[in-house]
């Protein structure tokens, strides 16, 4: 099985001078949950807008390395184009329109994918079987809800596009466990139920290797270690030296 997804030494700056990433190789196979794992600055909100091409949008840019998406270079594609391919981030935690219900903010993730009335449908289905809460208060305006459900509407937003390829990061950021639990737990759905693929930065490394199928730990703008995610939970001194003993 190929890869979905191919980092090829990919290296990255930002405003032309302070390097980010450092020739990172990784490889996300079709139907996979990978973790990106990783201290504070260590390069995985820089990997992530790499891959959907918003780093100019963050005044950097991929300086050299290339990636591939289904085997085909879109290191130059459009963040649209990746979305309308099938690749949607949910970045920088949860992004809402306050001000549009949590109906609305779930179809605008369907806009920009092109989808029709029926699609829509189909997608609202889906996100609600998952978050049920997001059926409750689906009349409510993003504002108005708790961070946990901004969160679930901000992942629930991108599904609504269809991903192939799922990227999120730090879905956990200022979330209480049991909602970050519940989180991970639709995740990990997503994945085993839908076959969808997954990409997951995540600083909260003990509950990103349970769900996991394989993880990479970025330190420093560079991919220092990669495996299976049980073998690493497993290995105290791997813990202790790469994940803050979490
Ligand atoms: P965090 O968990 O804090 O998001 P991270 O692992 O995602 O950390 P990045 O945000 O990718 O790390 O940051 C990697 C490096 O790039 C850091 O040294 C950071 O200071 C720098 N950096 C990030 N964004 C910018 C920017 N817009 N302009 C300049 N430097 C930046």
């Amino acid at each position: 099985m190929s890869a979905l997804l191919a980092f090829e030494n990919v290296a990255a700056s930002y405003n032309g001078a302070i390097a980010a990433l450092h020739g990172v190789s990784l490889e996300v196979r079709a139907g996979d949950f990978a973790a990106l794992l990783g201290a504070n600055g260590a390069g995985k909100t820089t990997l992530l807008k790499a891959v959907s091409n918003l780093l100019p949008a963050a005044g950097g840019r991929i300086t050299s390395g290339r990636i591939l998406f289904d085997g085909r270079d879109v290191t130059s594609h459009s963040p649209a184009e990746h979305i309308r391919r099938g690749l949607v981030p949910v970045l920088e935690g949860r992004r809402c329109f306050k001000s549009l219900t949590i109906e609305e903010n779930l179809v605008a993730g369907a806009v920009g994918r092109g989808f029709g009335r029926g699609q829509v449908t189909r997608g609202l289905e889906v996100v609600y079987a998952l978050f049920p809460r997001l059926k409750e208060r689906r009349r409510v305006a993003a504002g108005l809800t708790s961070g946990g459900e901004q969160q679930m509407a901000a992942i629930g937003r991108g599904l609504m596009a269809a991903p192939r390829l799922f990227v999120l990061d730090e879905p956990s950021m200022g979330l209480a466990p049991l909602v970050v639990a519940e989180i991970f737990e639709a995740l990990s759905r997503l994945n085993r139920e839908m076959g969808m693929t997954l990409l997951v930065a995540e600083q909260n490394s003990s509950i990103a290797l349970k769900h996991a199928h394989h993880a990479t730990v970025i330190e420093n703008g560079r991919s220092t270690l990669s495996g299976a995610a049980a073998d690493l939970a497993a290995r105290d001194d791997i813990r202790d030296r790469y994940l803050g003993g979490k």
